[in-house]
């Protein structure tokens, strides 16, 4: 925990610079809600009228990064995933519809700040930081960061990172932990996942600090690389809403409550991580 305590400054830094929209972090777009093909002009507006309370819209908006599977990818075009699945359960369960937008990770807290979104769910680690600015649902899954390395590497444990480059998606915890431990020089960040990897086949970073499903799934699909036997950091994910929608929050915690009780939930996880 003093360790989360050191990355406070940085994370509230990066959360404000969402928050006034102006600090446009390299090329992406400053303000996710007009960054997406999916967000209609429609559901925007619907959005805005109750931006603390949706429930009256019947339109619930979901923030995510969907470049993180087996939570959230694009299969045919349509956004799949754990994530995907219990989000559009909740909305069910809600009486309402959910709408995915896609966005930057590192856009998503912002996007739930300024309520342009419901709320954000993108396998989001639960972090002392985050809650500064935003609220957590009851988590709904746990993991570990894991550590990405070509199969002949001389990367054998964490402690042989020291002075190497690290890839990483920008703004997670993997990116904060990497950062802090071993130094802002040694870390390249990338928008997605995928692009970390690529980097990593590519030889332009030496692994990739990610979390351990996606990790897994990354591996699967580039030939040459392997995952470390040691994990890194243990995490939980839950679901991000704004501290001013305690009615959605209560409601989404209901919801998940109910599917975590008749199995859903473990059913949904079973299908997407079949070995557990
Ligand atoms: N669990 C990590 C975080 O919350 C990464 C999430 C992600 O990349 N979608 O920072």
């Amino acid at each position: 925990m003093t360790k989360m305590k050191r990355f406070l400054a940085i994370v509230l830094a990066v959360v404000m610079c969402l928050a006034i929209v102006g600090c446009d972090k390299k090329d992406e777009p400053a303000a996710p809600a007009a960054s997406t093909p999916e967000s209609s002009a429609q559901t925007v507006a619907a959005t805005e009228d109750n931006a603390d309370n949706t429930t009256s819209s019947g339109t619930l908006v979901m923030a995510t990064n969907a470049s993180f599977p087996p939570y959230e990818y694009y299969e045919n075009e349509k956004i799949v995933g754990i994530d995907a699945e219990v989000a559009e359960l909740i909305a069910q369960k809600l009486g309402m519809t959910l709408e995915i937008k896609d966005m930057e990770f590192s856009s998503i807290i912002g996007a739930v700040q300024t309520g342009s979104v419901d709320f954000g769910m993108a396998g989001m680690t639960v972090t002392e930081e985050r809650l500064v600015t935003v609220d957590f649902s009851d988590t709904y899954a746990t993991a570990v960061q894991s550590v990405i390395v070509k199969e002949d590497s001389e990367i054998a444990a964490v402690e042989d990172l020291e002075g190497k480059k690290i890839g990483v998606q920008e703004s997670t915890t993997g990116d904060i932990y990497a950062t802090d431990d071993f130094g802002d020089e040694n870390v390249k960040r990338f928008s997605k996942g995928n692009d970390a990897v690529a980097a990593l086949s590519a030889g332009i970073v030496d692994a990739v600090i990610i979390d351990n499903e996606p990790a897994k799934n990354y591996v699967a699909a580039n030939e040459g690389l392997k995952i470390l036997d040691t994990s890194y950091a243990e995490e939980e994910y839950a679901i991000a809403i704004s501290k001013d929608n305690t009615e959605l929050k209560d409601k989404i915690n209901a919801a998940l409550a109910e599917l975590k009780a008749d199995g859903t939930l473990d059913a949904i996880v079973a299908k997407y991580i079949p070995e557990n």
